[in-house]
């Protein structure tokens, strides 16, 4: 599933808020989380990860947008691919889907050394012995 991206609208939205201007006319983009000048070098982030959204056709709200300079988002992308692992674990542990590598496999019941195949053969010649199948002669041999 694509991801869903915020309307250019939106995005300058978060933008101008990210925005400090000074008394001298001079402005410039704030990280929303370190509070640091971003020197122009911004991503507008979603807050909550994209990944984790369940309706993506819905449109985002500038709240839940913020501008992080490069540190804070290669710091919140870490923790974000850690959550979203986290979900996509729990979701397919809820659905039923278990690890291979660590799954039981249910096993086939052991079947006793002594009662190999031909066992089994005589067990059903003499239930069809019984049953009148076969005349009794037959399934002695
Ligand atoms: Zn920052």
């Amino acid at each position: 599933m694509s991801r869903n991206e915020f309307q250019r609208s939106v995005r300058v939205s978060i933008i101008k808020r990210a925005t400090k201007s000074l008394p001298s006319g001079f402005s410039y983009v704030c990280c929303e989380r370190c509070g640091m000048d971003a020197r122009g070098r911004f991503v507008v982030d979603h807050i909550d990860p994209d990944a984790l959204q369940i309706d993506k056709s819905r449109t985002l709200t500038a709240e839940e947008g913020q501008v992080l300079c490069d540190p804070c988002n290669k710091v919140k992308t870490a923790q974000d691919v850690i959550n979203i692992a986290k979900a996509k674990r729990i979701e397919a542990r809820h659905l039923g889907d278990r690890d291979p590598r660590t799954a039981k496999i249910a096993q086939r019941p052991k079947v006793p050394r002594s009662s190999s195949k031909l066992d089994s053969i005589r067990v059903l010649g003499s239930a069809l012995k019984r049953q009148g199948f076969i005349p009794a002669k037959e399934a002695a041999e």
